[in-house]
């Protein structure tokens, strides 16, 4: 053990209903030396995720809960700062999953060496990470835009939403309509991810609202909402168009189950597709991915935006915003 102390933050009580604060800790700790085969990483950024929100909770899942008393984990980048692994040298840029900590101990085998040369660091937690995958499968292969197509895109101010609807958009879509709680971040939307047409849906109803914005209705929904808004869509769906199902916000933090949509008869009237994505059933996409993805960040055809919050004390609070729309892109934490 190195005379160094890093902190971490862990689980301290599970939530029912909307977690809070009190839920967590950031405990001071010591930081191990690496052994043969390990690297030792100082963190420097690292991701709050909607999905951290089911792992806090006792239940079963596609992912197993964080155990009471014990640290988060979730995706993080930082800096080998101690090797005993002749391919991952001190000073390589790593991503991996031991997050929220400021230093981490992991086997070589569980870092990825991310090149700095094609980005910044952070953009692996983002656009180049799982994010990225995730939105570029929901239009590419769990809905498949087609050239000409109406699509609406739910928490599209987001991490996944803001991409989604610029490569709906590279993909052919000929109208893109976003939706986000509030008037800035509808403003966002149509002024920097390049949306046609807004819905902010604390302003009024979804459906009211998507049938201004999309008259003659929808071909493809991607969902990262839920309730209302999945109601919404199944109502404004046009015959044989596609849904991907990312994700369900709305209902992550309820305390009771949530009550699916009255309208699924529309779904064998007007015989739709809506099909789950789970980005985590396509790892081995990544690579072929980050490829393209990387050329069209680097010529500014992908606009990324971030809110980061800086410091490990400041992670649960991250966090906590994240899941009640504090964010515009994908919220970061600085380490
Ligand atoms: P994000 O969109 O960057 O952040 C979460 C956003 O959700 C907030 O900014 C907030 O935006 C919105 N939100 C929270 N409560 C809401 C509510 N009741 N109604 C409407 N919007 C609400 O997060 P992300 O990482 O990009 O994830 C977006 C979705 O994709 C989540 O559902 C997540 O679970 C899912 N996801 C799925 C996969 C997969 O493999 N299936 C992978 C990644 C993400 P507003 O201010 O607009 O409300």
């Amino acid at each position: 053990m190195s005379r160094m102390v890093g902190r971490e933050v862990r689980l301290v009580s599970r939530p029912v209903g909307w977690p809070g604060p009190e839920n967590f800790a950031v405990v001071r700790t010591g930081v191990p030396d690496p052994g043969e085969g390990q690297v030792l990483v100082r963190n420097r950024w690292m991701s709050v995720d909607p999905y951290m929100r089911g792992r806090m909770d006792d239940g079963e899942s596609y992912i197993a809960p964080f155990e009471v008393g014990a640290v988060l984990e979730g995706h993080a980048v930082g800096e080998v700062v101690a090797s005993g692994a002749a391919g991952v040298p001190v000073g390589a840029t790593v991503s991996h999953f031991a997050g929220w900590r400021e230093y981490a101990l992991l086997d070589a085998a569980d870092v990825a060496v991310v090149d700095v040369s094609v980005a910044r660091p952070q953009d692996h937690l983002h656009v180049l990470g799982q994010t990225g995958l995730t939105a570029y499968l929901a239009v590419t292969e769990v809905a498949r835009v087609r050239p000409g197509d109406v699509v609406f895109v739910s928490g599209a101010a987001g991490a996944v939403g803001s991409l989604v609807g610029q490569l709906a958009r590279r993909f052919g879509a000929a109208r893109v309509v976003g939706s986000a709680g509030g008037a800035q971040k509808a403003r966002v939307l149509t002024e920097v991810f390049g949306f046609d047409a807004a819905v902010d849906y604390r302003a009024g109803g979804v459906a009211e609202q998507l049938a201004v914005a999309a008259p003659e209705g929808i071909d493809v929904y991607v969902d990262h909402v839920g309730g209302e808004h999945l109601q919404a869509a199944i109502g404004a769906l046009r015959p044989g168009g596609r849904a991907a199902l990312v994700g369900m916000i709305s209902g992550y933090s309820a305390a009771e189950p949530v009550p699916g949509p009255s309208n699924l008869y529309d779904v064998v009237v007007k015989h739709l597709t809506l099909r789950g994505l789970l980005v985590t059933e396509y790892y081995d996409r990544l690579p072929g991915y980050v490829a393209q993805a990387a050329r069209w960040l680097a010529d500014g055809s992908l606009r990324s935006r971030e809110t980061v919050v800086e410091g490990i004390a400041r992670a649960p609070e991250a966090f906590l915003g994240m899941l009640g729309g504090a964010n515009v892109g994908k919220m970061l934490v600085r380490l």
